[in-house]
C-alpha cells in the first residue's frame, strides 16, 4: 500500500485524496488485486479443467460482479436476488450456480425458469424437483461430508450438526429419489466452511466426493466449494493455493481416469477473490484517554463492518494520514451505541482527530453485511480500476431510510 514516496495508495491513487474527494466512511476496491487472486487460482490448477464461480455474497456491487465476469469466472448465487444481480452483471444463466439453503420450491422454480444451474441441499427439495421436472433439468447435489473445517463454528458448514448439505450417509436415499424420477445429476458439491487453512480438509472432502461420485454415472463436474483462508495479519498464514492446486489436480485427474470421463473441477471462492482487494476508510472523530486505554473513535462501526464483532475477525488498521508516525497503542472503536470494537491494543501511527484510518481485508462480507442500524447511512463505494477511481455506489441519504416506510399517523 505504501508507494515509493512513503504515502499510502490503493491502485496507484492516494487514499487520503480519495477520502477528500468522496468523503468517509468509504469502501474502496482495487480491481488489480481481484485479477491477481483470480489468476493465482487459475494458474494453480492449470493441469486440469477448472471453472471458478465467484461467490457474490462476499461483495455484490454490480461493477465488481461485471469485472469478475469479464475475467472469465462464473457465479455462485445463494439467493434468487443474487441470480438476478448476476444476470444483470452479464453472467450467462448457464454460468450461474444457484446454491441456496432453506428456501422454498418456488424459488427453485424461479431459478430453473431463469435457466441457471441448481444445486440442491436437502432431500425434500430434491424430491419435489424430481417429481416436477424429472430428467429435464440438470441438477447437482450438495453433499455434507461431515468434516470439521473453517476458522470457527459460525463459519463451518460441513460438520455433522450443520444445516447445510445432504449427509453422505443418506446417499441411498438420494439414489432412491434420483432413480425413481430419472433425474439428471450432473454434479456433486461440497462447501465445508470459511477460513480453511489446512489443505487436508479439501483432500479429505475430495476423497468423499470421489467415493460418492461413483454412484452417479452422468456427472460433468465436482464442485469443492470454497473456504480458502487469506492473510489478515501482516505475517499471517493463508491457504497454500499452489500446493492445493498440485495436490488436488493430481488426485482429481486420477479420479477422472477411474471414472472414465474428464470432469470439470469447480471452486466458488468469495473471500479469496475480493477480501484483500477491499478497504474501508474512516475518519477519527474522537481520541479518548480513559484510565486504562486510549480509544480512537471512528465515523463507522458494526453497521458498516460487522466481521470483527460477529466473527472475531482481525482487520489490520493503518493510519494513512501519518505514514511516518510513531506507533502508539490504541483501541479502535465505532460510533454505534453497542460495543463495536474493531481492534484492541493495536500499534498504530500516532492518531490525531481527523486522521484517516484504513481497515484492510474489507472487501469480503463488508459492504454486503452493512446495515442502517442506529439510522446511520451506509458508505459510498469506489472502485479503482486501471489507475482511475470510479464512484460505484452513492452514499445514502435520509430519503433512503424513509423510502419504503408508509406514514399512517
Ligand atoms: C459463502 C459461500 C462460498 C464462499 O465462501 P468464501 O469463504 O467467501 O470463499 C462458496 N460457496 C457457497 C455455497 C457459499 O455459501
Amino acid at each position: 500500500m505504501k508507494n515509493n514516496n512513503g504515502q499510502y495508495e490503493i491502485g496507484g491513487i492516494s487514499v487520503t485524496s480519495l477520502v477528500e474527494k468522496y468523503d468517509s466512511p468509504l469502501y474502496i476496491y482495487d480491481t488489480a488485486i481481484i485479477k491477481r487472486q483470480y489468476e493465482r487460482l487459475v494458474n494453480a490448477f492449470e493441469g486440469t479443467r477448472l471453472r471458478v464461480h465467484y461467490a457474490c455474497k462476499a461483495l455484490n456491487n454490480i461493477n465488481i460482479m461485471r469485472y469478475i465476469c469479464g475475467l472469465g469466472a462464473g457465479l455462485d448465487a445463494v439467493s434468487i436476488q443474487e441470480v438476478q444481480l448476476g444476470l444483470k452483471a452479464g453472467f450467462a444463466p448457464s454460468d450461474i450456480i444457484y446454491t441456496s439453503n432453506s428456501v422454498s420450491i418456488r424459488e427453485f422454480e424461479e431459478a430453473i425458469a431463469a435457466g441457471v444451474h441448481i444445486n440442491i441441499d436437502n432431500l425434500s427439495i430434491l424430491e419435489q424437483v424430481g417429481l416436477k421436472y424429472g430428467s429435464s433439468v440438470p441438477v447437482s447435489i450438495r453433499i455434507n461430508p461431515h468434516i470439521m473445517g473453517g476458522g470457527n463454528i459460525k463459519i463451518s458448514t460441513g460438520h455433522v450438526d450443520s444445516k447445510f448439505g445432504i449427509s453422505m450417509y443418506q446417499l441411498p436415499h438420494i439414489q432412491r429419489i434420483v432413480d425413481t424420477y430419472k433425474m439428471n445429476i450432473d454434479g456433486l458439491h461440497m462447501h465445508t466452511g470459511s477460513d480453511i487453512l489446512d489443505i487436508e480438509v479439501f483432500s479429505k472432502g475430495a476423497e468423499i466426493l470421489f467415493e460418492a461420485a461413483k454412484h452417479f454415472p452422468d456427472l460433468k463436474f465436482l464442485d469443492f466449494g470454497s473456504g480458502f483462508k487469506v492473510p489478515y495479519k501482516p505475517d499471517d498464514y493463508s491457504t497454500d493455493i499452489e500446493l492445493l492446486g498440485s495436490t488436488l489436480t493430481q488426485s482429481f485427474n486420477d479420479f477422472c481416469k477411474e471414472y472414465g470421463r474428464e470432469l470439470t473441477l469447480k471452486f466458488e471462492p468469495g473471500k479469496f477473490l475480493v477480501s484483500q482487494a477491499g478497504y474501508l476508510a474512516a475518519k477519527v472523530n474522537v481520541v479518548k484517554h480513559t484510565t486504562s486505554t486510549v480509544f480512537a473513535g471512528v465515523n463507522t462501526g458494526l453497521n458498516h463492518l460487522i466481521r470483527p464483532m460477529f466473527y472475531d475477525s482481525y482487520h489490520h488498521i493503518i493510519n494513512v494520514s501519518k505514514p511516518d508516525g510513531t506507533p502508539r497503542i490504541y483501541t479502535v472503536v465505532g460510533y454505534i451505541c453497542e460495543t463495536d470494537t474493531f481492534g484492541w491494543n493495536r500499534k498504530i501511527a500516532e492518531i490525531s482527530e481527523g486522521d484517516v484510518l484504513v481497515f484492510l481485508n474489507a472487501g469480503a462480507y463488508g459492504m454486503t453485511m452493512a446495515s442502517n442500524y442506529n439510522a446511520r447511512l451506509r458508505p459510498a463505494e469506489v472502485m479503482v480500476h486501471e489507475g482511475k477511481d470510479y464512484l460505484i455506489r452513492k452514499r445514502e441519504t435520509l430519503d433512503d431510510l424513509l423510502k419504503n416506510q408508509i406514514e399512517v399517523l
